[in-house]
């Protein structure tokens, strides 16, 4: 059994950003489990499926024709067996991810998936919106990181090269529509410990959330 570990949070709260750096540090992998929705939603939009019609796109994560990588760098995302990754994780695809994640249906469908990042690995660090409540609701330790939203707009907006005001108002939508839903909505796990990177800076977090990883798994 390996060893799993939680990160939720609001959109761009620097949550990949840290799996990738504490995963690397303590030799494990970890999966950003919102490519799996950025996925669906890139693939829907692609074929044109209904990003209205829960059961299609329900049916649309059966196909064979769309799979998630884990990687140290990043999660990695094929369609048609082409590598798409850099066109998954856009603000766009962001906004449709979270449009589509709000059907019960689909949420279900994925979780399977979701949940199988832990065979094989020597532990895991899942990150997103409701794994410490509904993916691992037994994970070892749970984290939720959070950050002023000016500050995560002003990150996204720099990673990306758009204006501020667009990718600020975006964000809005998108944590309000995230936090509201009916179905896992995003929330602070029971127990999770929340760190507020707001005035820290990646290097801060990552030693944080590493120290406590390696105190409460005495590894
Ligand atoms: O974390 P990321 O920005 O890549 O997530 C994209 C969208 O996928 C989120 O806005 C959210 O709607 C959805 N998501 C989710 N549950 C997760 C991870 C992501 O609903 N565990």
């Amino acid at each position: 059994m390996s060893y799993v570990v939680t990160i939720d949070g609001p959109a761009a709260s620097g949550k990949s950003s840290v799996s990738r750096e504490v995963a690397s540090s303590l030799g494990w992998s970890w999966v950003s489990t919102g490519a799996f929705y950025r996925a669906l939603a890139f693939f829907a939009s692609y074929k044109g499926v209904s990003l209205e019609s829960e059961q299609d796109l329900a049916q649309a994560i059966k196909s064979d024709l769309w799979k998630v990588h884990l990687s140290s760098e990043k999660t990695l995302v094929f369609c048609e067996g082409k590598d798409v990754t850099e066109q998954i994780y856009t603000d766009d695809v962001g906004s449709v991810a979270s449009q589509i994640s709000k059907f019960p249906q689909v949420r279900k469908e994925l979780l399977q998936a979701q949940r199988d990042c832990t065979v094989g690995v020597k532990g895991l660090i899942a990150e997103g919106r409701d794994c410490g409540t509904v993916v691992f609701p037994q994970a070892d330790l749970k984290f939720y990181i959070t950050a002023k939203d000016e500050d995560r707009a002003q990150r996204r907006a720099l990673e990306e090269g758009k204006a501020f005001e667009e990718v600020h108002k975006s964000q809005q939508v998108r944590d309000t529509q995230d936090s509201q839903r009916v179905t896992s909505p995003l929330q602070i796990p029971e127990n999770a410990i929340v760190v507020d990177t707001t005035d820290m800076d990646l290097q801060q977090v990552v030693r944080k959330v590493e120290q406590s990883i390696r105190e409460k798994l005495q590894i």
